[in-house]
């Protein structure tokens, strides 16, 4: 490690000399000597002081999508599932099949393997080549493999999840997960009248349809045990995760891309189920799935109304929502220009995940305006951005949020699909960005301050963060003396 810090001896005798100046400066050391590394832009020495870096919370962070194929696998193992050697898909064992083999079997079978953890994940997308689908279509069509395993063995993966974020100096994790079930159906003639009032502009009987669908979901028997079983057993599985120095709390979500009475249900659901945990463990509501959906897309206004209706019943609870991810030539020019504005003045979100097209919106000052007043925060995912639209580097708008004053946060957004972490996202935000050290210590404590943790929780863990700064920097300035 030495080795890797002692950087020039020009740099240290500076730094010397500003230990002269004063000696308990340890963040104007790090400062310093973080900007020579900055400078020179050297990425290895940025991974090094990132992984050490304590980087507080990953906040815009889906379960599924962060635990790695490779466990997935083993989780099917462990339940005596197969994998199919021609759809890649996990199906029951069949000895009479040869294209269904066991997972022991795939695991002596490198080039196998390989590919499966290819189709899994976005693991080697870029590196060789292969044919490619679009990687916007690779990225979600992972979750069609591994989505039907993710709900088991919950615990393990919310152990996964603690263990990779304390291992890399990660205080808190805010993420997504399913919400619960309403068992209720709606007609289609109801299907039918929102999306004709939604057309027609129509909120007074929109809202009245809202109204009796509401009436069906808690008037169907099953409804309030199914809420109640869902936040016991989610504080089953969350016993003991909580310690000193992390805490993991859950959002549920909506899939956009299903029919609106689904989604509907799944919105009511899980406002419901996070006002009533009074224990703050389920923090807020998302909603989630390609954006650039033809379902997506034709039903985005009906989902702003719908959230908008349930904030008024359920005014405690917050909302994260995947916003305007979506990059020019992906959809119609019409359809970049309305998400964020809605997302923030209708469905009024507490928080905006990506947030990419600002540029391309109909009133981006408005709603940079909007966003900086009321604190909402936007949730950055520099790899994912890359990954799933193309936009990176000097195309990505995180300047724009930045410098209008808007709350920044960084995140990981799918770390298990897509083999990033907390720390190379920091890496990506000071080498293509060039932000400071200070200004990346506001972005860390932004992710705890912007978080949906409550006041006290808040407070708690922004002292210990406040504690694990010191210490870093204390670590950086004695390598470097020594
Ligand atoms: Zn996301």
């Amino acid at each position: 490690m030495k080795v890797f810090l002692l950087h020039t001896f020009v740099i240290i005798a500076f730094l010397l000399q500003a230990c002269a100046v004063n000696l308990n400066n340890n963040e104007h050391i790090t400062e310093v000597y973080f900007q020579e590394i900055l400078n020179s832009n050297d990425k290895a020495n940025m991974g090094l002081f990132f992984s050490l870096m304590p980087k507080g919370g990953d906040i815009h962070h889906h379960y599924s999508g962060a635990l790695y194929a490779e466990t997935y696998l083993d989780w099917a193992a462990k339940k005596g599932q197969c994998i199919s050697t021609d759809s890649y898909q996990l199906i029951a064992c069949n000895e009479d099949d040869d294209q269904v083999i066991t997972i022991d079997s795939l695991k002596r079978n490198t080039r196998l393997y390989r590919t499966i953890l290819e189709a899994w994940s976005d693991i080697n997308f870029s590196d060789h080549y292969h044919h490619e689908t679009e990687p916007d279509l690779q990225f979600f069509n992972t979750f069609s493999y591994f989505g039907e395993i993710s709900g088991s063995f919950y615990r393990n993966g919310l152990e996964n999840i603690k263990k990779r974020a304390v291992d890399e100096n990660v205080q808190y994790v805010e993420t997504m997960i399913n919400a619960p079930p309403t068992n209720t159906t709606f007609r289609q003639s109801q299907i039918d009248s929102i999306k004709n009032y939604q057309n027609k502009n129509d909120t007074i009987n929109l809202v009245k349809t809202f109204e009796l669908m509401e009436q069906a979901i808690i008037s169907n028997p099953t409804y309030d045990s199914s809420i109640t079983a869902y936040i016991d057993s989610l504080h089953k599985y969350h016993e003991g995760i909580d310690d000193l120095d992390f805490k993991l709390r859950y959002q549920t979500y909506a899939v956009r891309t299903l029919n609106p009475g689904v989604v509907f249900g799944q919105l009511y659901s899980g406002f419901d189920a996070t006002s009533r945990d009074t224990s703050n463990l389920i923090v807020g509501v998302n909603i989630v799935a390609p954006e650039n959906g033809l379902v997506s897309l034709q039903d985005y206004r009906l989902h702003m109304q719908m959230f908008r209706f349930l904030k008024t019943k359920f005014p405690t609870v917050k909302t994260a929502m995947h916003a305007g991810e979506l990059h020019v030539g992906m959809v119609k020019p019409e359809d970049l220009t309305f998400h964020i504005h809605d997302a923030v003045f209708i469905a009024k979100a507490n928080r905006i995940g990506h947030g990419v097209d600002i540029p391309y919106e109909n009133q981006p000052i408005k709603i940079l305006e909007k966003m900086k007043v009321d604190s909402i925060a936007i949730e950055i995912n520099l790899t994912s951005n890359e990954f799933i639209l193309g936009v990176y580097g000097n195309d990505h708008p995180i300047k724009i949020y930045y410098d209008f004053g808007v709350p920044v946060i960084i995140a990981t957004d799918d770390a298990g699909v897509s083999r990033n972490s907390l720390t190379t996202e920091y890496v990506k935000l000071a080498s293509r960005y060039q932000f400071k050290y200070t200004q990346i210590k506001g972005i860390v404590f932004n992710s705890i301050q912007f978080s949906f943790l409550n006041p006290e929780e808040k407070s708690q863990v922004t002292s210990r963060l406040i504690q694990k700064f010191e210490k870093f920097e204390d670590e950086i300035t004695q390598i470097i003396a020594d």
